[in-house]
């Protein structure tokens, strides 16, 4: 578990950052749909109080949570098998009418780079809806460094969420570097929880509680398929 230093203040102070409603857009958010990939391995509080929080600041009818397949930023590293994770996430979102599951990240072969996730959307959803790609404070970080930058904030609106234990990062020099990101990266904060699956992981290992850390269904599943137990990593 990461016990760094809290995140430092916002750009532009309490609370987020105001998105402007994208033109042709009527107030009930028609036309936008939040995504959020991510490993969920397990999907824990900390992923759902995320998802919540940037539906509700950005007025998202809908999030759709995309189990990623093999993902590229975590190569060599063992992540449980993706029908594991892609139940464990139809469990954990399943009493949000806003949250839906999508499986084109964990359908399709190679690694799961987000520019191909973004495009796969945009071909189910239309060209013409608008994409909220939600992540944590850390990945935001590391932005630079993932497959296809300019091609991504081309595709979507970057929605980047505090973090326990990551710094806020500095929006105007990652515009410096990629001109075309320059309005399309939004920092939000959100209620910190400092859970990681990594960390419920090695509780689970451990032989720890994860009570009040995963939804109470995610808790009964992991127990049921004995997950993350040390002598299943044998
Ligand atoms: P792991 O520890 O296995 O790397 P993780 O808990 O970081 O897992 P992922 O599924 O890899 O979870 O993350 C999906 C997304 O959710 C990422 O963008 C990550 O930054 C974000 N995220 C995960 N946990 C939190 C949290 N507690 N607060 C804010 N963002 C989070």
């Amino acid at each position: 578990m990461d016990l760094g230093p809290h995140p430092s203040p916002l750009p532009g102070g309490e609370g987020a950052e105001q998105l402007p409603s994208p033109p042709g857009r009527g107030a009930g958010g028609e036309g936008r749909l939040g995504v959020f990939g991510g490993t969920f391995d397990p999907p824990h509080y900390g992923h759902l109080a995320i998802a919540e929080e940037a539906a509700e600041q950005l007025g998202l009818p809908r999030v759709l949570f995309a189990p990623t397949g093999q993902p590229p930023h975590k190569p060599g590293a063992p992540v449980t098998a993706a029908a594991h994770r892609v139940r464990m996430t139809a469990l954990a979102i399943a009493d949000n009418p806003r949250f839906e599951l999508s499986c084109v990240d964990v359908e399709r072969p190679g690694p799961s780079y987000t520019v191909e996730l973004l495009a796969l959307l945009h071909a189910e959803y239309g060209a013409a809806t608008e994409l909220y790609f939600i992540c944590g404070m850390d990945m935001l970080a590391s932005f630079l460094t993932w497959h296809e930058p300019a091609q991504i904030i081309a595709r979507c609106q970057l929605v980047a969420v505090t973090r326990p234990g990551y710094a806020a990062v500095d929006v105007a020099a990652l515009e410096a570097a990629l001109p075309a990101a320059r309005g399309r990266i939004h920092l939000l904060r959100a209620p910190g929880l400092d859970i990681s699956g990594t960390e419920l992981r090695a509780r689970v290992a451990a032989g720890r509680s994860i009570r009040y850390l995963v939804p109470p269904v995610v808790a009964a599943y992991i127990a049921e398929h004995v997950l993350y137990r040390r002598d299943a990593w044998a």
